[in-house]
């Protein structure tokens, strides 16, 4: 049972820890049992609105700051967060439902963000431009966009932010950032790493409540340059419809609906342990999850046998308890959603091989048992909206082109797998699917130093590598005339 003081719940604006104006509050809820774990402070517009008059006080000095001094502090950001990561962990399990295991792993990866941003901030190099005018000199030198504001989902509340947040600290952006309202814990975590880390006041600043009044806040504020969104295509989609009145620079992550294929060659028994770690990882609520498997015809059978029975293994219960693989979904409406979908496919023939329901082993929490199918077509949902769930559809394929085509046939484009060792047949996946990420033998291929992001409907821009530092920065052009 959680006890008043268990969590810090405040917004932290213009280094001050405060609670809503109002008074107001909001409940965190354990997916796993339905319990409240904690009351956090619910602002609205005024919150959002001083947040960004401290992030516009705090940008002269912070960009003027040596980039080392802003690196300095978030490294010790990073480190914070690795000696506070299994409490942060914990928070991340209770609030978000993951598996321990993974929740730690998350924690990590965001301080590893951190620490990466921290270094690549030192290399935001302009260029040097040879004139056709011997009489002048030209350079592109960088320059930090401005006011940053970030708005991030429930499925990654570590790991999202810190994409956002340390590339534009560390080119000396300032930022405003609000959580989604169900896991706000963790991200209010990772703000404490970030005070005590010495940032200076006003430079991030965090702000619980409604989407709509923030969002109006960044969008109507001339002093926010630049808008960083993670979530639904549908939301991106409308973001960026608002994005135009004050030309507000974006960057989308948004949906997917990855396909995972796996050719005649590859050693069946390695591809389903991969691809059941890479589809159950967070019940399917991961935007590159995979959510379509074409398996070549001559290993279909195996495949499916291999899945089948590890999938059947997979333990799902409380993410803190020991063993766990699968903890619960993530809310009721995901459960609802996941429900339908499997019952769509199923009335449209679908054949289910392992799962299929929610689970009757708990009495409460939101559970799906970990779903397996084949006999699918295109006429299910499950294959044309983007399905956020434990569900694996099983379809076959025989010839290269057909399985390009097929797994290109959607308007998303964030992530795509491919399992051979056929060089060849690597190569010509990798060039010939549109998607902005491509595992080849790799089911987790998310890491700090590399651009993640997606083509088509599923984003605007990069986030993590060297893509993700230029995001927070504009380029300048200057001209020098010499006196002759
Ligand atoms: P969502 O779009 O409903 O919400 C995302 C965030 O936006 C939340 O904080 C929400 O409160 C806020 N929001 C909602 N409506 C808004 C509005 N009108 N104006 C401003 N903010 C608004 O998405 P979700 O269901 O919470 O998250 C799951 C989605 O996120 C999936 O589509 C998933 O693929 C996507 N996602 C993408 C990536 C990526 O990197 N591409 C990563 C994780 C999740």
């Amino acid at each position: 049972m959680a006890t008043a003081t268990e969590f810090r719940t405040q917004m932290y604006v213009d280094g001050e820890w405060r609670d809503a104006d109002s008074g107001k509050t909001l409940a965190v809820i354990n997916p796993a049992d339905e319990s409240t774990i904690a009351e956090v402070a619910y602002g609205g517009r005024a919150e959002a609105d001083r947040a960004i008059a401290a992030a516009a006080r705090a940008f002269p000095a912070w960009r003027a700051q040596s980039v080392y001094e802003r690196s300095k502090v978030l490294k010790r950001t990073a480190e914070l967060m690795r000696e506070r990561a299994d409490t942060i962990a914990r928070t991340l399990t209770r609030e978000q439902g993951k598996p321990l295991p993974e929740a730690k792993g998350e924690v990590l990866h965001a301080a590893d963000t951190f620490e990466w941003f921290a270094e690549e901030g030192k290399r935001a190099y302009g260029r040097i431009i040879p004139p056709a005018n011997v009489a002048k000199r030209h350079y592109a030198i960088k320059h930090p966009v401005g006011i940053v504001g970030t708005i991030t989902p429930w499925n990654f509340p570590a790991a999202l932010p810190s994409r956002k947040i340390a590339p534009a600290l560390a080119v000396g952006c300032t930022v405003v950032s609000r959580p989604a309202e169900q896991t706000p814990l963790t991200l209010i975590l990772m703000f404490e790493c970030l005070a005590d880390a010495g940032l200076p006041a006003g430079v991030a600043n965090l702000v619980m409540g409604p989407p709509r009044p923030f969002a109006d806040a960044l969008f109507e504020h001339p002093a926010v340059r630049k808008i960083s969104f993670t979530g639904s295509t549908e939301v991106g989609k409308e973001l960026i419809r608002r994005s135009a009145d004050g030309v507000k620079r974006m960057s989308l992550e948004l949906g997917g609906h990855a396909p995972l294929i796996v050719f005649p060659d590859a050693d069946v028994a390695q591809v389903a342990q991969a691809a059941v770690i890479g589809k159950f990882r967070n019940n399917g609520q991961v935007c590159i999850a995979p959510s379509r498997f074409y398996v070549h015809e001559k290993i279909a059978k195996d495949f499916t046998e291999a899945a089948v029975e590890l999938t059947k293994k997979l333990k799902l219960g409380n993410g803190l308890e020991e063993g766990v693989q699968v903890g619960p979904m993530f809310e009721a409406r995901a459960l609802d959603k996941t429900s339908a979908l499997v019952e769509d496919a199923r009335s449209h023939g679908a054949k289910i091989l392992t799962g299929g329901g929610r689970s009757s082993r708990f009495d409460k929490g939101y559970w799906f048992e970990p779903t397996v199918i084949r006999e699918v077509n295109g006429a299910m949902k499950l294959m044309t909206q983007e399905p956020f769930a434990p569900v694996m559809p099983l379809l076959d394929f025989s010839k290269i082109d057909d399985v390009i085509a097929a797994a290109n046939d959607t308007p998303y484009g964030l992530a795509a797998y491919v399992f051979t060792n056929d060089l060849t047949v690597a190569t010509r996946m990798a060039e010939g699917l549109e998607a902005g990420i491509i595992g080849i033998n790799d089911p987790v291929p998310a890491t700090p130093q590399c651009p993640f992001g997606g083509m088509k409907e599923s984003g605007l821009g990069r986030e993590l590598g060297s893509e993700g530092l230029d995001a927070y920065l504009e380029t300048k052009y200057v001209s020098v005339g010499l006196r002759n």
